[in-house]
């Protein structure tokens, strides 16, 4: 019996972001695909061609990340050159000009993965004969910028070459088509069809063909009367167990690694080629940059798992242009969007897969983080920028923030981190204590409603800040302002080790110092170690406030 349409329901979350892809391939390509509460459906007939979609996806989605993109882009400055005669080509140009042909051009053009694409492309154009034919133009020593225009002219005339080739229906085909399958499709599964080193079939559109599309169509005329097994995933009547999930990444569904009794299991795990299918499509439902990945697992419906896992790499490829990493930016802009959306969507935990480091992690932002991050949008918004040198590595404080609470962990250790850079090597920090302030105002958000927090407002954050920083004046009033630091180190451990004895006696004695008297704060801080670390770390920052920290008042002001 022959279907005619296929109906999909979901299922865990890989298959989900199956689903989400092989949804947005047929979305893409304009063909009918319904996503209802908890399925898609869409006609057989989409499946003519389909290797043509699949491919067609990626490459219009990821187009600016690709290195063909970087190829093909510079036409549109040798327009801008040709146009107006070259009168602006300076000396900029021309290394922007060199490292184009360096970098670029003849460094992609000799790879092996486009030299393995010149065959498929089926031109009579010898392109790595033109690249031979490329070099960077070196000013000489007498020589001006107007001397080599010429030289420039000729290079022009070769890049057009390149460029048509490269942009030729065959060399977008088959050029863009090997960078999707090395940069986005192997980030979900790898090892077999062409992704397989020894696959008989160069052309990876034949062999996806092969591979996925075809036993489709085979599997939906069979009679399934005969069939004697069932898919794993849906349950659909198959002939053998001829499909595993193995090709997936790191999973745990990997029957090659038979070392434990927990993988004895998936031995038995086989799935249909409908399945298979839509398990090719997975890297399609996956946000990427660079190699890491981001999937939010929402299985409320399938019209909402597609709709936020859109947002999240729009996002992101929106972030990707403007060359930052931070795909935590992309996940918290979607959340807030939805956020602006509540009414058409209830708000519920929700899982974030991430995939870093070729491995999948899971975490669940719970409604509470959901809505502090909602809350503390002013405030995260201006940490986007700051950061802080470890050894040799660079932290983003925004993705620490957020990566915090997606654990659901305080921020008081970051906190204490950042107030010790400060002291002992400020100039790896880059950021200043306004951006502290920022984090304890995200931190009480998140503390909120805890035990005593609950009878606290956000004002204890700048009573303390304030105290600190009068406590500071009074003692550059004395003259004795470095003994500061000192005082300082004392009472972060104070605050470290949660010691509110020493973080008292300190306090006592520096205002018997200065002969003023203890700020009433300091009884709200005793009552409780949420309140008494907020308080202390608030009055902490406001002691070893930069000069630079001016934009103090701005923030207290905010609500
Ligand atoms: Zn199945």
């Amino acid at each position: 019996m022959l279907e005619d349409k296929i109906r999909l329901e979901m299922s865990d979350w890989l298959y989900n972001s199956g689903l989400v892809g092989l949804y947005n391939i047929l979305k893409e390509s304009e063909d009918d695909v319904l996503a209802k509460e908890h399925y898609i459906e869409f006609s057989l007939l989409s499946l003519n061609d389909f290797e043509e979609k699949y491919f067609n996806y990626f490459i219009n989605k990821y187009k600016k990340s690709l290195s063909w993109y970087k190829i093909t882009s510079y036409e549109d400055l040798i327009e801008h050159y040709e146009e107006n005669d070259f009168k602006d080509f300076d000396e900029d140009s021309l290394k922007r000009l060199n490292d184009y042909i360096k970098d670029t051009v003849k460094y992609y053009l000799k790879s092996n993965s486009y030299k393995a694409a010149y065959d498929l492309i089926d031109s009579d154009m010898d392109i790595l004969s033109l690249e031979k034919k490329l070099s960077i133009i070196k000013i000489k020593k007498n020589e001006s910028i107007e001397d080599i225009i010429p030289q420039v002219k000729d290079i022009f005339e070769i890049l057009k070459l390149v460029i048509d080739y490269c942009k030729s229906e065959n060399g977008r085909k088959y050029l863009a088509g090997k960078n999707v399958i090395y940069t986005i499709i192997r980030n979900a599964w790898d090892g077999i069809c062409f992704l397989n080193p020894q696959t008989k079939e160069k052309d990876m559109y034949i062999d996806y063909k092969n591979y996925f599309v075809n036993p489709v169509e085979e599997y939906t005329s069979l009679d399934k009367s005969k069939l004697k097994y069932n898919c794993f995933v849906c349950n659909r009547e198959m002939k053998d167990f001829k499909n595993d999930l193995s090709f997936l990444k790191e999973t745990g569904f990997d029957v090659s690694r038979k070392s434990s009794h927990v993988w004895d299991f998936n031995n038995d795990v086989a799935i249909c080629s409908i399945c298979k299918l839509v398990y090719s499509c997975v890297p399609a439902g996956i946000a990427y940059v660079f190699n890491k990945g981001l999937y939010i697992n929402d299985n409320s419906s399938m019209r909402n798992a597609i709709r936020i896992n859109n947002k999240v790499k729009d996002e992101i490829l929106k972030e990707h242009e403007i060359k930052s990493s931070l795909t935590y930016r992309a996940l918290v802009n979607s959340i807030q969007e939805q956020f602006n959306d509540k009414v058409k969507y209830e708000l519920a935990d929700i899982q974030v897969v991430r995939f870093e480091d070729e491995k999948y992690r899971f975490n669940i932002l719970s409604r509470k983080s959901l809505q502090v991050i909602n809350d503390s949008r002013n405030d995260l918004n201006k940490l986007i920028k700051c950061g802080f040198k470890e050894v040799n590595t660079y932290f983003n404080i925004y993705d620490l923030v957020i990566d915090s609470l997606l654990n659901n962990q305080n921020l008081f250790i970051l906190i204490h981190k950042l107030l010790v850079y400060k002291l002992s090597i400020p100039k790896n920090c880059k950021f200043n204590t306004s951006h502290v302030v920022r984090m304890l105002n995200i931190n009480f958000r998140f503390l909120k409603g805890v035990g005593y927090m609950e009878k606290l407002e956000k004002y204890i954050i700048r009573e303390g800040n304030e105290s600190g920083r009068s406590l500071k004046k009074n003692y550059r009033d004395k003259k004795a302002e470095n003994k500061l630091n000192g005082i300082a180190y004392r009472l972060l451990n104070a605050l470290k080790t949660n010691n509110k004895d020493m973080f008292m006696d300190t306090i006592l004695n520096c205002y018997l110092y200065v002969q003023k008297e203890v700020p009433a704060i300091f009884l709200s801080a005793m009552r409780d170690d949420s309140a008494f670390k907020t308080i202390g770390y608030a009055f902490v920052t406001g002691l070893i406030e930069g000069k630079e920290d001016k934009n103090m008042e701005g923030i207290n002001n905010e609500k």
